[in-house]
């Protein structure tokens, strides 16, 4: 069997392996059209703020290791620019010597992931000091501008999880700061009363937070930002992280399904409507797992999942996608925000019927130092007690609660088993009584 995956990072990259750890003798080609697979991208942001001080800690893997270890046909500079599913090929671009080649498949896989959205606003393509973040390339950008321009202030526009740690990495090497986001809130898979926590936080930390407000143009070759509302910022650099667009120019071409944000429709098994297409990751339609909606959740845990489920598949094991929680963390500052399922603006626009339990526990017990507070909230079914979704905000244990509850909502627990659930406790670590567990009391 001969499988071809396009994309070679977190989607594509799993499946990869795990086709080979299934099938010692089928044929696997990756094609990356970047030079590096299978990267941190979530350890980007990092890399430029100086955390990480390495960059070849970004580097997973190598073509060679990989290539070797896997015993993987792994081609980088390698674009895929057609499909010809009547035939079953694909024409494969070699960036390293220009030339155009075609490859036979039995099995495609698409994991081509999704691009940073860049709208045509006036003046964009006149700044030489805005950036994107999606890859290494992108990075290195970014970090000697830096180096070579020593910029003073930035903005970052666009307050969702890129822009958020792109403004706390700015900020740690000593840039000063302003946040646009058109939206009245930042982070949005929160509620607002749980944001609003951030909102301080980050005026705490001396970022200026513009809400409401968009960009309306640039100008000054990006020395100068102008919002809608007239207001004008003078910076010297700007990051531009306002989401994210399926990059499925290819799939379209090819008249595969799309849904209409140009994400590829899959089934359960991750098949799209071509029979010998396999598509995953963040060019995807996914369904959401507690309202069974078609939704589209960009996040590495689902391309991870689903790469493995692809290979799963092909190799004839038939394992069906749950759906996607939509769980994520980010570390704000010094605090930590996470979310699982569905927030109460998601039930209230699909007309759900939901009941809501804030509760502010400890980190771990009061009398042991150390300990803060915790924001939780839950949103439930107040018939059957079905969780529908959570959401923490503070400086620790935060992710952990929230993961549990993530775990309950898989797992079908509803509201009064989260009483029973037993989670270990020690006083630097937890109360007796973990909030999960206080959740279920409040919420029974
Ligand atoms: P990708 O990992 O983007 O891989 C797709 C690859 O396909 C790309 O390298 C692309 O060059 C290649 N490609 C596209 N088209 C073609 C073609 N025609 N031919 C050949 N190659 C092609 N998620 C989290 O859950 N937590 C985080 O903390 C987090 N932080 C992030 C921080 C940053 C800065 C970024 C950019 C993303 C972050 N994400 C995070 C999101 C996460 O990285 C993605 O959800 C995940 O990488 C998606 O995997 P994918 O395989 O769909 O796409």
């Amino acid at each position: 069997k001969k499988i071809i995956i396009v994309g070679g990072v977190a989607g594509g990259a799993s499946a990869a392996t795990r086709l080979r750890r299934l099938d010692e003798n089928a044929q696997i080609v990756m094609f990356e059209k970047g030079e590096y697979i299978s990267f941190a991208n979530c350890g980007l942001p990092y890399y430029i703020g100086g955390t990480i001080n390495e960059r070849e800690k970004l580097i997973v893997q190598t073509v060679e290791a990989m290539s070797s270890k896997f015993n993987l046909d792994i081609r980088n500079l390698s674009e895929v620019v057609n499909i010809d599913k009547e035939n079953k090929k694909v024409s494969v671009k070699n960036h390293k010597t220009g030339e155009t080649y075609e490859e036979s498949y039995d099995v495609l896989v698409l994991s081509p992931g999704a691009n940073p959205i860049k709208p045509p606003i006036k003046g964009i393509n006149e700044c030489d000091n805005l950036f994107t973040l999606r890859n290494i390339p992108d990075t290195d950008k970014i970090k000697s501008y830096v180096e070579e321009n020593k910029p003073k202030h930035a903005v970052v526009i666009g307050g969702g999880f890129i822009g958020l740690e792109m403004a706390e990495n700015l900020h740690d090497l000593g840039i000063k700061l302003t946040l646009v986001e058109a939206g009245d809130q930042v982070m949005a898979p929160l509620d607002i009363e749980m944001v609003s926590i951030i909102h301080e936080h980050l005026i705490d930390k001396n970022v200026e937070l513009i809400l409401k407000d968009g960009v309306k143009s640039f100008s000054s070759n990006g020395k100068k930002v102008i919002l809608s509302s007239g207001k004008q910022i003078e910076t010297d650099m700007i990051i531009l992280s306002i989401g994210v667009k399926p990059e499925t120019t290819i799939a379209k071409e090819a008249g595969l399904k799309l849904n209409e944000r140009g994400a590829i429709v899959v089934n359960d098994h991750m098949k799209t409507s071509d029979d010998s297409i396999y598509a995953l990751g963040d060019a995807i339609e996914v369904m959401d797992f507690v309202n069974k909606k078609p939704t589209m959740i960009p996040l590495a845990w689902p391309a991870n999942r689903q790469g493995r489920l692809v290979a799963d598949n092909i190799c004839g094991k038939d394992v069906a996608y749950k759906g996607t929680l939509g769980s994520s963390v980010a570390k704000v500052f010094d605090y930590t925000v996470a979310t699982t399922g569905n927030n109460e603006k998601i039930l209230k626009r699909l007309g759900i019927d939901y009941e809501v339990v804030h509760i502010h526990p400890g980190s771990h017990a009061g009398y042991y130092p150390g300990a803060f507070p915790i924001s939780i909230k839950m949103t439930f079914d107040p018939n059957s007690g079905k969780i529908f979704g959570a959401q923490g905000v503070g400086i620790d244990g935060v992710e952990k609660r929230i993961d549990v509850l993530a775990t309950a909502i898989k797992g079908g627990l509803n509201v009064f088993d989260l009483q029973d659930v037993e989670t270990c406790y020690a006083p630097p670590y937890n109360s007796a009584k973990d909030p999960v567990n206080m959740l279920g009391y409040y919420a029974s």
